[in-house]
C-alpha cells in the first residue's frame, strides 16, 4: 500500500517536473517569437543604424556606397576605400 501511494506521488511529481518544463520552453518560444515580430516592424535597432552611418561611403561617384569603417574595400564594387589605401601603401600603386 505504501509503495503505491509512493508510485503515485513521484509519478506526479515527474509529470509535474515535465509539464513546467514545457510550459517553460512554450513561453520563451513565445517571447523570441514576439520579439523577432517586433524587430521585423521596426526594423533593425537605431544603435547599429548609427554606427553604419559612421562608417566609410565609396569615393567612386557611381557608387557611394557606405561601408564599416574598418572595411578596406567597398563591399558593393569592390574599390578600395581611402583608409586602406592609406594603411597599405602598395595599394595605392596598383
Ligand atoms: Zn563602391
Amino acid at each position: 500500500m505504501g509503495t503505491t501511494i509512493l508510485t503515485i506521488i513521484v509519478a506526479i511529481a515527474v509529470l509535474a517536473g515535465a509539464a513546467l518544463l514545457f510550459g517553460g520552453w512554450v513561453l520563451w518560444s513565445i517571447l523570441r517569437l514576439a520579439g523577432r515580430v517586433i524587430t521585423a516592424v521596426l526594423g533593425p535597432l537605431p544603435v547599429s543604424r548609427g554606427r553604419r552611418a559612421t562608417g566609410l561611403r565609396c569615393s567612386r561617384p557611381n557608387c557611394g556606397a557606405p561601408n564599416p569603417a574598418r572595411a578596406r574595400f567597398c563591399r558593393r564594387c569592390g574599390a578600395p576605400l581611402r583608409e586602406g589605401r592609406e594603411r597599405l601603401g602598395w595599394a595605392a600603386t596598383l
